[in-house]
Parts: structure tokens; sequence; C-alpha cells
């Protein structure tokens, strides 16, 4: 079936634009907004063809400000079985024709790439996911830096090294001034967008943060990503506002019953209407999920990924599970490579559109997995840019593995990618 896009010249215009068209029964689906319009909106609507004139006339009706109305390019993959071998398993070879043909893939379609094995079946998985990034988001991997500024945290939440029961951790708050000066280094480097990233900590009130993202605003005019976990909407408002403009808050698991096991401290309808406040706050939306949690199946990950896909998300961060000390599941097996690789690699034939990192958690189980992650769909990398006195404190799981601009360019250059060009290469010994 035959599908438009309708992109809007402000978020407030495309969720009221949402709303009416579904009070029409005109029904809707909010997706990244394509690169090459270059929308101030990162959401667009796609509704059916057939509905296209009536849409047109009740958004015009009602003053809605319309960037345009555009036929929906449906990516396709052109001789992708060609490609890739032959000797694939039925199911799985039905799966990425239909990848090729640009059929858009079910939760059965997902649990099929999710169950396979063997490595004739798995490259020809990544290859297909390597060619999908390829296609929409091209070769070059986007490098964010994260300072996380405070471990301290009031949640309990039985994976995390930083849960507030954890007494073995040496707890630490940066103060405005210190994570400000921490960002405009970061400045120097190249980098664009900051991640500021910590444990649920109520020392930074909303005026707080507030203040840190002005300073850096104004500092470095860098873009801003919070993960600093649940608030109210008014908060989220206020930050968006004060000019943050990603926000990165993971679903973990869309099993709910897996999610109760694992939050004592949380709701999971209040975790979905979290992200729905960023959405409607126009954040760049970013979710994500833990692989290898106890009692998670094939399923649930393909769920996972269908979440993600209806909630609209930008950014999906998906890392394999890895043990803490002092945590409920310190003694757990940490998350499969190869099951993370390979949500990775559904994760891009599905939402196409999205920003995916190769995770700190997969580098820190596999020291070559963020280059197998970078060939299997992902296209950014997060530096941790902590002052190194905080690093070894933030520990949300052991042994987590030091990404720095260096490490990051080893990937980038092994995975047979491009830096991004706003990076100061003086930074980098080895690109002398
Ligand atoms: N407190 C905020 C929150 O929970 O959103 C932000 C910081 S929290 C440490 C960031 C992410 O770390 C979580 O979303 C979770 O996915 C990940 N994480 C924590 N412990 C982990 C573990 N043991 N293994 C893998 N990922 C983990
Ligand atoms: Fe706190 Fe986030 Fe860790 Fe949960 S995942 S304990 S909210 S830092």
């Amino acid at each position: 079936m035959e599908h438009y896009i309708i992109i809007c010249n402000s978020t407030q215009h495309m969720l009221n634009a949402d709303k009416i068209l579904k009070q029409n029964d005109i029904k809707t689906e909010l997706i990244p907004a394509p690169s090459e319009y270059g929308s101030v909106c990162s959401t667009a609507i796609k509704i059916n063809a057939y509905n296209v004139d009536v849409a047109e006339k009740l958004l015009k009706d009602n003053s809605i400000s319309l960037k345009g109305i555009y036929p929906y390019k449906i990516r396709k993959l052109e001789g992708l079985i060609d490609k890739i071998n032959k000797d694939l398993n039925d199911d799985l070879k039905t799966v990425l024709k239909k990848v090729e043909n640009g059929i858009e893939l079910t939760e059965d379609d997902i649990v099929v790439i999710l169950s396979s094995s063997g490595d004739k079946n798995l490259s020809s998985i990544f290859r297909a996911a390597d060619e999908m990034r390829k296609s929409v988001v091209g070769d070059i991997v986007d490098i964010r830096a994260a300072i996380e500024f405070s471990n301290i945290c009031r949640k309990n939440c039985f994976y995390c090294g930083l849960r507030r029961d954890n007494l073995s951790v040496e707890r630490y708050r940066m103060d405005i001034d210190e994570i400000v000066q921490t960002a405009k280094e970061l400045k120097k480097m190249g980098i664009k967008t900051v991640i500021l990233q910590s444990g649920e900590d109520p020392w930074y009130t909303e005026d707080k943060i507030i203040e840190i993202i002005k300073k850096i605003k104004k500092e470095t005019n860098m873009r801003i990503t919070l993960s600093i976990g649940e608030r109210n909407q008014e908060e989220y408002k206020h930050f968006r506002e004060a000019g943050a403009n990603n926000f990165l808050l993971k679903i973990e698991t869309t099993n709910r019953e897996i999610f109760k096991n694992i939050h004592p401290d949380d709701d999971f309808d209040y975790r979905v209407k979290c992200s729905e406040w960023l959405r409607e706050n126009g954040y760049v939306n970013g979710n994500g999920n833990i692989i290898g949690l106890p009692g998670q199946t094939a399923r649930d990950i393909a769920k996972d990924i269908l979440f993600f896909k209806d909630m609209g998300i930008h950014m999906v961060g998906i890392g394999p599970f890895v043990p803490a000390t002092g945590t409920p599941l310190e003694t757990y097996p940490h998350g499969d490579v190869e099951m993370t690789l390979k949500t990775v690699a559904a994760t891009r034939l599905v939402l196409k559109n999205v920003f995916i990192p190769a995770t700190t958690a997969l580098a820190t189980v596999d020291k070559d997995a963020q280059v197998k992650a970078l060939m299997a769909g992902a296209n950014t990398i997060m530096l941790i840019s902590t002052p190194s006195k905080y690093r070894s404190r933030y520990k949300i799981y052991s042994n987590k593995n030091m990404v720095d601009l260096q490490t990051a360019y080893r990937a980038v250059i092994k995975a047979g990618r491009k830096m991004p060009p706003y990076i100061n290469l003086d930074y980098i010994k080895d690109s002398k």
C-alpha cells in the first residue's frame, strides 16, 4: 500500500496535526523525519495515500503550519539477496527478501532474525543491516561524548551498580561549573553533542539542571542530550525550553513482568508516559533495551523493537546486560554478544532512519564488539568523557570499558567507516 508523510514546521504543529487526523479516523504513524527534508521537527506523520486529500484539507482548515506532504519512499535494498550468501535458512531468506522489496517486517519476522544462528545466516543478517545503514544514514560515524556527572541514585534497579543499596560505591557529584568546564573541553575536540548522564540524583533540582543546560549552551552551543532518568512532565518541558535537544530514557524491556522484577521503584506505564512526554516536547527521543535480562526471550526483544517503532523513537541504545558487583544480579551471566548484534541489525532493518550506538556495554563484554556493531547497523559511538578522577566510580557494571576518542577512531577505521569532519584530529595520535 502506498503511503505519504506529513512534515510540519514545529513539533507542536506536528502533534496537533496527529491529533486532528486521529479524531477524524485517519490512521497515523509517527516516524523519524527523513533527513533529506531538513525539517525543524524531527518527527513526521505517515498516512495511507488514500487519505492524503482529506488530511491536507483538515490540516489547512485547522491552520496547521506544514512544510509539506511527500510520497513516502519505501527503502528497498535492491539486489540484496544476490549480495549475500545463497545458502540461507529458508525462513531467513523469506525475511531478507521482504527487506529487499521494502516490505515491513512483522514480529514473527523479527523473531526469525533473532533466532538465527550459524556463520552464513548471521553474516547475511549483518550485511543486510549494514546495507540499510549505508543507504539511510551513510558512512559517517557520529561521535558524541558523555559526562557522567553524578553516581548518586535514589533508585534500586536490580542490574545497576549505582543502585542506592550498593554501599561499596564511593559516591560523587560534579558541581555545575565543573560540568560546564568539562563540556568546554569537549567543544575543543570538536564534539557537537554532549550527553549529560547521572543516577537519579535529587540534588540536581529542576533549577540546577536548567542552569547547567543554559550555561553549556551559552559557552559551547553544543547539542545537549540528557540521560537523567524519570522526571515529571513539567520538568521535561522546562529542560527542553532551556535548550536540551535530546533525551535518553530506556524502557530496558517491554516485558512488564521482567520490568517489574528488576525495577522495585518503577512503574512500567509511568516509564512509557515519560517517553510520550519527551516526544510531545519535541526532543530527539532516545530509548533502548538491555539484552540478556533474566527470563527474556527473542520474542520479548522483537516486541521491544516494535515498541520503538510505534513510539517514533529516534535513537536506540542496545547493550548486553553486564553483571555489576554489589547488585542482586551480580552472579547472573552477561548478555550474549551475538544476540545483541542481531538486535542492532534487526532494529536497523525495522526502524531504518535512526541513531544506533555501538554501546560501551558491548565493548565491555567483547573488545571487538563495537567494530562488529558498526558493521551490523550501528552508526554512533559515545565517548566516556567524565573527568578521570571520577571515571572509575561511575561503575554501572563491573570492568566497564573506557571508550575515548582514540579507541573510537580505531573502531571507526577498522569498520571501514568515516570519522565525522567536525572532530579535531589533533586529539587523535593515530591519525597523524
Ligand atoms: N539513571 C538514568 C537512567 O536509568 O535512565 C541514566 C543512567 S543509567 C546508568 C543508563 C543506562 O545504563 C540504563 O538505561 C541501563 O540500560 C544501563 N545499565 C545500567 N546497569 C547496567 C548493566 N548492569 N548492564 C547493562 N546496562 C546497564
Ligand atoms: Fe539509578 Fe539509572 Fe542505575 Fe536505575 S539504571 S539504579 S535509575 S542509575
